[in-house]
């Protein structure tokens, strides 16, 4: 039990959200906010960061669930540091390309460009190759960039090419103050343009907007929130060496298959009859094939029951000729209370197992069997019967 959802919620996930469901949700939700894309959302983008900042590691985790925000906050110990939002969408993203670029030497980078890219199962299995329509800054080819006619573009000399300016006020007596402000006369450009040569294309903005269409190629095996990365795609800008586009791999789930690594797992339903009796059914595979699965008459298989088919998994990420498996959960359909004939019922015995005989002693009480409203179940009942489970816990082995 958790004490209070809220993280969970800002993050759109239940409470029992596993780390995969969390990073998906993260990946989503962090995207559709960033200030970038969604400047009105407020503090949306830094709640989503704190909740997942605090999710995404176990023992934060542990201490939030037990304890709600207040224990995260303090609570004895001694608080904890959060990250800003864009640290963690970067670390998330593998960006830093951030603006500014620190004190690394050569040029500086612009920042990197993050598409989210829906992709269905088979484009993951049998490779797909997207175009991507996207709008980018470039450079103005008509002023390379200059703004204006060779010449015309002058150093502002109110700011003296700072962008800035330092106005020195008296606060009191002997006491003054300075108030750096961004400078009015080139709005913090650092330059001016004689508006007669400014340049007509880009309007002295140095930069155009560019329709550019890239080409995404999904090779066999890739995974969910893979990244495709274009160097030096991302928007151009005058003294700024680009930052890169970056394609996130969203997996669509898929009506038969779920994927888990490299294995596809997949249910498949059992008429009782088959159960016992051997079947031949087909499976669908991603790449259009049909499989034929064949279970012989005597293997008995029992409902959650598992096997595996090796080889017609996912494909491994370049080395695509290696499969992951198969996996089939059984699930078997028994007849439904009334179905079975009085003589069915009897036909039945004579092939089954025998019954059991027991002896009945003369004082024993007779009771009936209810159907169970789940409803009155009782929670403390119900946890203090964890070591005994009822029903078989079937999971498949990791790999
Ligand atoms: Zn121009
Ligand atoms: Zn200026």
């Amino acid at each position: 039990m958790v004490k209070e959802t809220q993280f969970y919620d800002i993050l759109e996930v239940p409470p029992t959200a596993t780390d995969a469901e969390l990073k998906k949700a993260y990946r989503k939700l962090a995207l559709k906010y960033h200030p970038d894309k969604n400047p009105n959302a407020g503090d949306k983008f830094k709640q989503i960061s704190v909740a997942y900042e605090v999710l995404s590691d176990p023992k934060k985790r542990e201490l939030y669930d037990r304890g709600g925000e207040e224990a995260i906050k303090g609570g004895g110990t001694g608080g904890m540091d959060f990250h800003s939002p864009m640290d963690i969408f970067d670390l998330f993203f593998g960006g830093g390309g951030r603006r500014g670029g620190g004190g690394r030497s050569g040029p500086r980078k612009g920042k990197d460009v993050i598409h989210q890219m829906k992709v269905s199962l088979e484009d993951l299995y049998n490779g797909a190759t997207r175009k991507l329509a996207l709008q980018k800054n470039v450079i103005c080819s008509k002023c390379e960039g200059r703004g204006g006619k060779e010449g015309s573009v002058q150093k502002c000399g109110a700011c003296r090419g700072s962008g800035m300016q330092i106005r020195i006020q008296q606060i009191g007596p002997g006491m003054v103050q300075q108030i750096q402000s961004v400078c009015g006369e080139c709005r913090g450009e650092g330059e001016v343009i004689d508006p007669r040569y400014r340049c007509k294309t880009c309007n002295g903005k140095k930069i155009v907007k560019e329709r550019k269409i890239l080409e995404v190629h999904i090779d066999k095996g890739m995974k969910d929130n893979q990244q495709i990365r274009f160097s030096g795609e991302g928007d151009q800008e005058p003294d700024l060496e680009p930052g890169d586009i970056v394609i996130v791999l969203d997996e669509q789930e898929h009506e038969r298959f779920r994927r888990r690594g490299h294995d596809l797992i997949m249910t498949m339903q059992l008429e009782l009859v088959e159960a016992l009796c051997g079947f031949q059914k087909t499976v669908k595979t991603l790449d259009g094939r049909t499989l034929v699965i064949t279970n012989l008459p005597g293997d008995v298989l029992k409902n959650e029951d598992i096997k595996c088919v090796t080889g017609e998994g996912m494909p491994v990420y370049r080395d695509p000729f290696e499969k992951g498996r198969l996996i089939i959960q059984f699930s078997v359909t028994f007849p439904t209370t009334g179905s079975l004939s009085p003589e069915a019922i009897a036909t039945l015995e004579t092939v089954l197992p025998p019954k059991q005989e027991i002896i009945v002693p003369d004082d024993a009480e007779e009771c009936h069997l209810q159907e169970i409203d789940p409803s009155h179940q009782r929670r403390e009942n119900y946890d203090s019967d964890d070591d005994h489970p009822g029903g078989q816990r079937v999971q498949c082995a990791p790999q």
